[in-house]
């Protein structure tokens, strides 16, 4: 069988490669913890699956506008007034199934085989090979552990040439768990100022697990506003995985681009995930607010934990549920048969001698690290880290 050319151009993503492979083990009877997970442990707060019950009862179980019900898109335009600041229309929102068709959708939208892409690392699995899928030209642009996985302005400007299509990054961070500052944004935003034709892909999806304060985003700035794609959605901050809800709020050029890419693709989202969405939006914060103060429970043990392991340089996240540690420093030993050459080995080498599963850092664009995720109980975690310390402890 001939498959066709483009698909050569993506991988499997990692992170779903490596829950897979945790669930083979767990199959076989192995006490696997896992860290490689990029979700919320936590359930969809009730009042929201009973929205979604009380929508099936309803009969909203038709097809639905392309872009999404008219009253959900209405609410999220309110949400980015309340929580951003920043003013759109309904018909600049496009709601998905999942931020990651949105991201699809936006990147399809306007990246032509050529269009440099630049992406700060480390960065969002999938923005690579989304950008390679569309056939940009990605240019990566290096923020290391030192300047806590941010880029600065200098960066920015020594890689931005006129064949410079698209800026795509996340804040919060996944992996890395950075938050960029207003201030920071401002730096950026004076960069972005000189090059016109520079669209800028803002994903906010982690906006609400955030621990250093106020969520800020280059769409506040008003200039950049004609060319800036916010793309969120309710997975992360409502514990709505499942659900494939997410959404953009784009300039009406590329709105329109996007209801017309998903017109052909998926149509509409499905309707009870709209339903349920509308009432997380209009709704109390209050179980995201509680699920944040875990995670920043968890995130304290987590960092004082792994700094105590010898060896691991751990940064301090600002939002999202996950640590990037750089574990360079054990490239090169081995216990037994088992050789740690790089991220890749040492995450499997965690998996079969500690049995946690982690994601090496060599999927996110930095091979020197791993991603640990603490969206897991606290009690796992303990054990997690208990075994982490004995097996890099065998390592000679
Ligand atoms: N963006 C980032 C940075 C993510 O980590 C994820 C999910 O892991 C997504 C987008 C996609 O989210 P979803 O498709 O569940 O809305």
């Amino acid at each position: 069988m001939e498959l066709a050319q483009r698909l050569s151009r993506i991988s499997e993503s990692q992170t779903i490669r490596m829950s897979k492979l945790g669930r083979e083990l767990r199959a076989l009877g192995i006490d696997i913890i896992d860290l490689s997970i990029g979700e919320p442990d936590f359930d969809t707060p009730v009042h929201i699956k009973e929205a979604g019950k009380k929508a099936i009862d309803e009969g909203y179980t038709h097809y639905t506008p392309v872009p999404g019900y008219l009253d959900l898109r209405q609410a999220i335009c309110q949400k980015l007034k309340r929580d951003n600041d920043v003013d759109y229309k309904p018909d600049q929102i496009v709601v998905s199934t999942g931020a990651k068709q949105s991201l699809a959708n936006v990147i399809l939208s306007i990246v032509n085989p050529g269009d440099e892409v630049i992406i700060p690392t480390p960065y969002w699995v999938t923005y690579s090979d989304l950008a390679s899928f569309a056939q940009g030209d990605i240019k990566y642009l290096k923020g290391s552990l030192e300047q806590g996985f941010k880029i600065t302005a200098a960066q920015l400007e020594a890689v931005i040439t006129p064949k410079t299509k698209v800026f795509l990054y996340s804040s919060p961070c996944n992996p890395s768990g950075t938050v960029y500052t207003k201030e920071e944004l401002a730096e950026l935003a004076e960069v972005f100022k000189k090059h016109p034709q520079v669209i800028i892909i803002s994903d906010e999806i982690y906006e609400y697990i955030n621990y250093e304060g106020e969520h800020a985003s280059l769409a506040q700035f008003d200039f950049l506003k004609d060319r800036i794609v916010i793309v969120n959605g309710m997975s992360k901050g409502y514990a709505m995985t499942g659900w494939r809800v997410g959404y953009i709020a784009a300039p009406l050029e590329i709105a329109k681009a996007c209801d017309k890419i998903q017109s052909q693709m998926t149509s509409g989202t499905c309707s009870i995930a709209q339903r349920a969405s509308l009432e997380a939006l209009v709704s109390d914060m209050k179980p995201t607010k509680d699920m944040v103060a875990e995670f920043r429970r968890r995130r304290d043990y987590m960092l004082s934990a792994l700094r105590q392991i010898p060896g691991l340089k751990v940064n301090e996240p600002g939002g999202a549920f996950y640590l990037f540690p750089d574990v360079s420093a054990y490239f090169g030993r081995s216990n037994g048969d088992d050789k740690v050459a790089n991220a890749d080995d040492f995450s499997m080498y965690l998996l079969n001698k500690a049995h946690v599963s982690t994601v090496t850092g060599t999927a996110f664009g930095d091979p020197d690290c791993i991603r640990l995720s603490y969206a897991n109980s606290m009690e796992n975690l303990e054990k997690a880290v208990a075994r982490i310390k004995d097996a890099l402890g065998a390592l000679k």
